[in-house]
């Protein structure tokens, strides 16, 4: 059996969290009461995943063992493109682990 490449860590929204992300301007995303983690199965540091987004602003949840609920933040995407298929990267910039077109 190949292990899946992706973390499994689950983040669980509050009401709150859920509503603040739904009426942001930028909403473009259906906000989901539970996110899984974007990055590398085995990552050291806190868990990430996209929130909320449009072209113009990424809202990111991260959160740790300890805060279940996380935090929202505004990062700057990882500007890395695969070289030859020239996918980009959709994690946040300094991410840890893997990048995105590595873990499919
Ligand atoms: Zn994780
Ligand atoms: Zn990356």
């Amino acid at each position: 059996m190949v292990p899946l490449p992706f973390c499994t860590a689950i983040v669980e929204l509050t009401q709150a969290q859920g509503e603040f992300l739904s009426s942001l301007p930028c909403a473009g995303l259906v906000v989901e009461p539970y996110m899984r983690c974007s990055l590398e199965a085995g990552h050291r540091g806190r868990h990430v995943t996209l929130a909320q987004g449009s072209s113009m602003t990424d809202w990111w949840a991260t959160w740790g063992t300890e805060d279940i609920h996380g935090e929202f933040l505004v990062l700057p995407n990882c500007s890395i493109t695969e070289p030859i298929t020239e996918d980009a990267c959709v994690l946040p910039a300094e991410h840890v682990g893997k990048h995105s077109f590595e873990l499919v």
